[in-house]
């Protein structure tokens, strides 16, 4: 079958929603495309709360999110069980269902495609690769979705988000969480969490640490961890044993890129403040470009690209001149890498290391924000309005007001 639209939105999760819903606000025709059988991605399995305290204004599970969110998407065309196949410069794109393969000719797309995690055999490891070792959202996903029990003894090795709600929904599962490796020497998820999910459970968090080695014959029955100095090496004579059944791995996620493989990416794509791609008919938002904390950042990003997308269909939006953004000193991500000056900015930036009060200039507009307790996991964010547009680049730093830990 052939389609035509003005605008396509691959990935129904929080960002495609969002970009969906908004790029109909501006009167075009929208298709959104979403391989599974219902809209949210990773939202459906998050069942706990902390979801929508910005976006909604009250505080939502995941599927409550969702179910929210989706209430705006009336008389938008949804074709569900569709995984996209190719993009191709020609504004065509080719996906697959039950029925076939399919071609969309569209006047601009939205890439909403979301993240996958990295996995355990992407780690240098010594030992079998034997059964008992999940990734932190195919666990999340047996318990919450699928009623299976992953284990009955587990670590976790990473202490993001997603590592610190496992060790609390495994716990509440009557699985023993022995506990919380990390290799930085900071936690790295949010404050709330470490609280919520770790100290009220009596969880153990081992800073600098990692996972050595692991031992079993079918089913993993040992864990081997070690501190690690500051280059991560293991420290010998530190080591620690675990004897679980289970190793819950929450290494870090890596934005879904594919399947466009010619738009500029590092590792997400590599968007201006309008989500505007290298190509410009190409929109991003969501975790395909960078991986968000909040999925109240993911919905608003969603929702500018929905609209860039729909004004560039229309043809009242085209390539805007892009200011290159800069990380100086002390910044460990910036989002988004290029600025049209002519419109509003959002920046979200995570430093690079812990601070009691960071001072954050942003270059050569004179702007500056302390931010009390900055830390790597949590994004800080920062708004910009339209500047000089001879302006070639600006540059964001942090500077050290009181460092905790170097
Ligand atoms: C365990 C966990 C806990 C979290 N806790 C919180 C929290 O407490 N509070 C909070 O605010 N945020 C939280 N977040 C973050 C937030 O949930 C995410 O940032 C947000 O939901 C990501 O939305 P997304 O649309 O970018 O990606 P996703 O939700 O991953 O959506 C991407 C969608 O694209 C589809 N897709 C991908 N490729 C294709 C293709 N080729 N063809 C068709 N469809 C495709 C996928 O099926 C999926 O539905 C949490 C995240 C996780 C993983």
């Amino acid at each position: 079958m052939k389609y035509k639209t003005d605008v396509v939105v691959i990935g129904g999760g929080a960002a495609g929603i969002a970009a969906a819903y908004r790029a109909k606000e501006e009167g075009v025709k929208v298709i959104l495309l979403e391989r599974d059988e219902d809209t949210g991605g990773v939202l459906n399995q998050c069942i706990h709360n902390g979801f929508g305290l910005q976006y909604f204004r009250k505080d939502l599970t995941g599927p409550e999110f969702k179910e929210l969110a989706k209430e705006r998407l009336n008389n938008i065309e949804i074709l569900f069980g569709t995984y996209v196949l190719e993009v191709r410069k020609d504004k065509t794109i080719t996906f697959v269902d039950r029925r076939g393969i399919h071609e969309i000719e569209t006047k601009a797309l939205v890439m909403a495609s979301g993240a996958r995690e990295r996995h355990f055999n992407s780690l240098p490891v010594p030992g079998k690769r034997i059964t008992g070792v999940f990734t932190a959202g195919l666990a999340q996903r047996f318990i919450n979705l699928e009623n299976l029990k992953p284990g009955s003894k587990a670590v976790i090795l990473g202490s993001g988000d997603i590592g610190l709600i496992m060790a609390r929904r495994l716990t509440l599962e009557g699985i023993k969480v022995e506990a919380v490796l990390e290799i930085m020497p900071y936690p790295g998820g949010l404050e709330r969490n470490i609280q919520q999910c770790l100290k009220d459970f009596g969880i153990p968090l081992y800073l600098s640490h990692t996972v050595t080695a692991i031992e079993g014959d079918r089913r993993l029955e040992k864990v081997i961890a070690a501190q690690v100095d500051y280059k991560w090496d293991p420290m010998p004579g530190t080591e620690k044993e675990f004897e679980v059944d289970t190793l819950i791995t929450s290494v870090g996620l890596i934005p879904q890129t594919k399947p466009v493989n010619f738009v500029e990416a590092d590792p997400g794509f590599l968007v201006s403040n309008t989500n505007q791609t290298s190509e410009d008919w190409i929109f991003a938002a969501g975790n395909c470009t960078v991986i968000f904390d909040l999925v109240d950042y993911v919905a608003k990003e969603g929702e500018k690209a929905g609209k860039y997308a729909a004004l560039y269909a229309k043809g009242e939006y085209k390539k805007g001149k892009k200011v290159k953004v800069r990380k100086g000193e002390n910044i460990g991500i910036i989002h988004p890498v290029y600025i049209d000056p002519t419109q509003e900015s959002t920046l979200y930036i995570r430093v690079s290391k812990v601070f009691d009060r960071a001072s954050i200039k942003v270059e050569p507009l004179g702007i500056e924000i302390i931010e009390n307790d900055a830390r790597p996991p949590e994004m800080v964010v920062v708004k910009l309005k339209p500047f000089d547009e001879n302006i070639n680049e600006i540059e964001v730093i942090a500077d050290e007001l009181i460092s905790k830990l170097g």
